[in-house]
C-alpha cells in the first residue's frame, strides 16, 4: 500500500487510542500524538523544544505556529515512511493550512479522515460513569463495571469513597464534545473537496469498530 497519511477523529471515549494502535501494528505506520510529539520535544531539548516548555510552564497555550514546528520535526523521524496517524492535530484552520503546506514539501498529502462516531448520550455513559479506587486506582464504571461488593473494592478491599477524574465530570465531558464536534465539522469543511472524511460507526466491540476503520481507508 503506498504511505497513508491518516487523521483520526473521534469523541473522547471512542476508543481511538486502541484503533490508532491497531492501525500502527496493521500497516507498520507511525502514531503521532501532538501531546506526545510536544512532550517529546521538550524533553529533548532541541530549540522548538524550549520555546513549548516555556509557554507550558507559563500556562500560555502553544501557537499554531510551533505545533506546527514541532509536527514538521516529528514528520522527519525514519519510522513515518511507510505513513503515519495524525491524533489530536490538526485542530484549526491554520494548522490544517500548514499541514498542507508540510506535506507538499515531503510530497505527501492527507489521504483519509477517519471519524470514528459514537453519539453523545453514549459518551455521556461512558465517561460519566468512570471512577477508580481512592487506594489503589483499580478502574471501575457505575454502571458497566461496578466493585461486585458496594463500596468495597475489588482489588485492594479499601472502603475509601471511589473517585472520579474532573476530566469525566459531566459538565468538563460536554465541553470535550463541544470541541470534538468544532474541530470535525471545521475539517469536514476544509478537506470539503478531497471528499477524504469517512464517518464510521463507533459502537459495537473494538474488532468490528476496526474493521470499519481499515474499510474506510482502504475502501
Ligand atoms: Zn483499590
Amino acid at each position: 500500500m503506498a504511505p497513508v497519511v491518516i487523521i483520526l477523529l473521534g469523541p473522547p471515549g471512542a476508543g481511538k487510542g486502541t484503533q490508532a494502535k491497531n492501525l500502527v501494528d496493521k500497516y507498520g505506520i507511525a502514531h503521532i500524538s501532538t501531546g506526545d510529539a510536544l512532550r517529546a520535544a521538550r524533553a529533548a531539548g532541541t530549540e522548538l523544544g524550549k520555546q513549548v516548555a516555556a509557554i507550558m510552564d507559563s500556562g500560555g497555550l502553544v501557537s499554531d505556529e510551533l505545533v506546527l514546528g514541532i509536527v514538521r520535526e516529528r514528520l522527519k523521524q525514519p519510522d513515518t515512511a511507510k505513513g503515519f496517524i495524525l491524533d489530536g492535530f490538526p485542530r484549526t484552520i491554520a494548522q490544517a493550512e500548514g499541514l498542507d503546506a508540510i506535506l507538499r514539501q515531503l510530497d505527501r498529502k492527507v489521504t483519509r479522515i477517519v471519524d470514528i462516531q459514537v453519539a453523545d448520550a453514549v459518551v455521556r455513559g461512558r465517561l460519566t460513569g468512570r471512577r477508580s479506587c481512592g487506594k489503589c486506582g483499580a478502574p471501575y464504571h457505575l454502571e458497566f463495571s461496578p466493585p461486585k461488593v458496594d463500596g468495597v473494592c475489588d482489588k485492594c478491599g479499601s472502603t475509601a469513597a471511589l473517585v472520579q477524574r474532573a476530566d469525566d465530570m459531566a459538565e468538563k465531558v460536554d465541553a470535550r464534545l463541544v470541541a470534538y464536534h468544532q474541530v470535525t465539522e471545521l475539517l469536514a469543511g476544509y478537506y470539503k473537496q478531497g471528499g477524504l472524511l469517512a464517518a464510521i460507526d463507533g459502537i459495537g466491540n473494538m474488532d468490528d469498530v476496526f474493521a470499519r476503520v481499515v474499510k474506510a481507508i482502504e475502501g
